[in-house]
């Protein structure tokens, strides 16, 4: 069973990803549950027409009309690394970085009323408590539309540079940012960072956006991209050490000292390149006989 819809009883807000359908209860606003595929297809397209179909089960899907194809991806060699999440909000090989003690300010500030709200909501008159958990709300969906503001403008910044140097971008993969940030026992305001959607947001903006521009992007595996030198690739000999400390990378083979998180992103940025060139084997030849040799073979071409 389906119903068709056109521009007079549907259309689709980018914003929230949602539809709006003309229903026998009148206009009614529905969630799309869509991944990064379909956002970066929707997204700037403003559909004009619809199909809402019922399933056996009684649930619903929409088969929305999208005029245009997405840009073919662009071939490239030269590979753009971010690394996402940690002591920066983003860091990228070519120097780029957003910190994020402005917006850890913002958030520590939100969790403080957040956590004072809590307190009194659970004791109080019933009037008191109810007019905390309604505080209480609008404060998250302030917090909330701050952190998708900032998540849009450092994904277009990114996209828009590697759409202009050509470039392809490489990204950590999701699971790994969770287990790697997660390694070293943290503060408990450290790992309420690393842990919020924020980071899994901000992808997905560059997923879609990287998407819809026509850059590849490319997934590597996040182990050992903090530990490894970017210029000559070695690692710390002993296990239980590491060349990095903090906000400071110093390789105690080459010797090249600098930011570690832009260390970080061009390690990732390696890795990526050597993914997109499936025959330069360089970078396995070289990786080989270090401790964690083959890296590389793990990463995947996303697109
Ligand atoms: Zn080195």
């Amino acid at each position: 069973r389906f119903v068709t819809y056109d521009a007079r009883i549907f259309s689709f807000r980018e914003k929230d990803w949602t539809v709006s359908l003309t229903t026998v209860e009148g206009r009614e606003r529905f969630e799309l549950a869509i991944g990064n595929y379909q956002r970066g297809m929707l997204a700037g397209s403003n559909p004009k027409s619809a199909t809402l179909v019922q399933r056996k089960d009684g649930s619903y899907y929409i088969q929305i009309c999208v005029e245009k194809n997405p840009p073919k991806q662009q071939d490239t060699d030269r590979v753009i690394g971010v690394d996402l999440g940690r002591t920066d909000i983003a860091h990228t090989s070519e120097g780029d970085n957003w910190n994020g003690q402005q917006l850890n300010r913002v958030r520590d500030h939100y969790s403080k009323l957040r956590a004072a709200l809590q307190r009194k909501a659970s004791k109080g008159t019933r009037s008191s408590r109810r007019r905390c958990r309604e505080l209480l709300q609008r404060l998250s969906g302030k917090e909330r539309r701050f952190q998708t503001w900032v998540n849009h403008r450092i994904s277009k910044v990114i996209v828009s540079r590697a759409k202009a140097t050509n470039s392809a971008i490489a990204l950590e993969d999701l699971t790994g940012i969770r287990e790697r940030v997660n390694q070293q026992p943290r503060s408990k305001a450290e790992r309420r960072r690393a842990n919020s959607w924020a980071f899994y947001q901000l992808r997905q903006f560059l997923e879609y956006k990287a998407l819809r521009a026509g850059v590849a992007l490319i997934l590597v595996p996040p182990a050992y991209t903090s530990q490894t030198c970017h210029r000559c690739l070695h690692i710390h000999p002993d296990p239980a050490q590491s060349y990095r400390s903090g906000k400071k990378f110093k390789c105690g083979h080459c010797g090249w000292e600098g930011d570690a998180d832009l260390n970080g992103a061009n390690v990732i940025a390696l890795l990526g390149a050597a993914v997109n060139q499936p025959r330069g084997s360089w970078l396995a030849c070289q990786l080989q006989g270090y401790r964690k040799p083959a890296l590389y073979c793990e990463a995947v071409r996303v697109g």
